[in-house]
């Protein structure tokens, strides 16, 4: 399964925004966009550049891409599937990779990161509806049931998570009890539980062209 190797943090600073890629590090003041808060690159600190509305757009689709952890082919799956539904296709698209079974274990602390969470789902520790599945993509539905299996020193990891992120509030539409590590899928999220400043417009009118 492809995903994005290289570093990540230049990938906040190109946003302009923390995007929450590393973990307990993006908490910190170690963290790249608030010692650097520049863009990347040896001249991005003294050059600022104007961006045109396409530039914008790009920009969107870029930061969303990258917080979910989604490529291009992937993200553009998401946009065909959410133009075909009968819902306003930014709002369903933002809801499709919110749904993202790494995304929801991220949410839930159990991950500190969305690509630990994936790591996490990839090492077969998680079960939708008593079912076992290990792929981070997967969309879950109003109703599912995650629960949590692991050997002893995952466990631990997902104990020591769950500690670290214990000041992370819950999102409303989950519900998680951590000590039996069971969660439920209250409803389909909102715009407004997504806890991040996202322009899904700009993303609609840059795929529309
Ligand atoms: Fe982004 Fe986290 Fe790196 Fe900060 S520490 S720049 S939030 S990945």
């Amino acid at each position: 399964m492809a995903r994005y190797t290289g570093a990540v943090c230049r990938l906040c600073r190109r946003a302009q925004e923390k995007l929450f890629l590393k973990g307990t590090r993006c908490f910190l003041e170690k963290c790249a966009v608030v010692k650097r808060n520049y863009a990347p690159g040896q001249q991005a600190n003294k050059r600022r550049v104007k961006l045109s509305n396409y530039g914008l757009q790009m920009r969107e689709k870029q930061k969303v891409k990258r917080m979910y952890g989604v490529l291009e082919k992937q993200f553009r799956r998401y946009f065909s599937i959410a133009a075909r539904s009968k819902g306003v296709t930014g709002k369903v698209l933002l809801q499709l990779l919110e749904r993202r079974l790494d995304n929801v274990i991220f949410r839930l602390g159990i991950g500190l990161s969305r690509s630990q969470a994936r790591q996490i789902v990839r090492h077969n520790q998680v079960y939708v509806n008593s079912k076992r599945v290990n792929i981070p993509s997967f969309t879950v539905s109003k109703g599912d049931a995650i629960t949590m299996k692991a050997k002893e020193k995952g466990l631990n990891k997902i104990r020591e998570n769950l500690e670290t992120s214990k000041d992370k509030t819950l999102p409303s539409w989950l519900d998680f009890d951590q000590k039996s590590l069971r969660a439920n899928i209250l409803r389909l999220p909102e715009k407004e539980d997504i806890q991040q400043l996202i322009q899904e417009q700009l993303i609609v009118e840059l795929y529309s062209k």
